[in-house]
């Protein structure tokens, strides 16, 4: 069960887990993982390329240090996680060539720190456009192939979840709601 992967680890864990926590889809279902970001920008280090043969089980055993991955469902974790790091290198490029960007803070809060924001199932998506038109803040963006995905992350307003309320098909996906609880409010001046 893919699913099975939600919740393996203690999002009240203090910052570093919160902070390390990100979702994807992964053979049609959403998958949170602990420390997919830390082995991104590993590879990206490294200068390891997302056609690479082999980079995408290398993904899967060093993700399965700190969460679950069924052994039946390492190929499709292989692959998600390869279009995953593709898609994370083209958002780091893009960042690159447009100077960074500030998201400001939540509860306190660097934005960046806060995993809340959709990802888009574009085998369920049909490219209708109505989310398109409803974000008002660019974190969503059209494909060239007449669907949708998430451009920006963290320019999704913390809490906001209504494109994924006006999506007929059901492709926008959100983490649960709860998970913004282990953020409790920062008073001002602590890091
Ligand atoms: S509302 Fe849903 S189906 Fe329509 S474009 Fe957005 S993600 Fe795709
Ligand atoms: S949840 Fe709201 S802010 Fe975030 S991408 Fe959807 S419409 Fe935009």
């Amino acid at each position: 069960m893919l699913g099975a992967a939600w919740g393996q680890f203690d999002l009240c864990g203090g910052k570093r887990g919160m902070a390390r926590y990100r979702q994807i889809i992964v053979e049609g279902q959403p998958v949170g993982l602990l420390g997919l970001d830390d082995v991104f920008k590993d590879l990206q280090a490294q200068g390891r390329h997302p056609q690479e043969s082999d980079l995408g089980m290398e993904m899967v055993q060093r993700l399965s240090r700190d969460n679950y991955i069924p052994p039946s469902a390492r190929q499709g974790f292989a692959l998600a996680l390869t279009h995953e790091y593709a898609a994370f290198l083209n958002r780091a490029e893009a960042t690159t060539a447009s100077g960074k960007r500030s998201y400001g803070t939540w509860r306190g809060y660097p934005r960046e720190q806060i995993p809340w924001y959709p990802i888009v199932d574009e085998d369920l998506c049909d490219g209708c456009g109505v989310c398109l038109k409803l974000c008002s803040v660019g974190a969503l963006q059209p494909t060239d192939n007449g669907k949708v995905s998430v451009a920006d992350p963290f320019a999704c307003i913390v809490g906001c979840s209504s494109c994924a309320n006006v999506c007929k098909p059901g492709a926008i996906i959100f983490p649960p709601r709860s998970i913004l609880d282990a953020y409790t409010i920062k008073p001002p001046g602590r890091h």
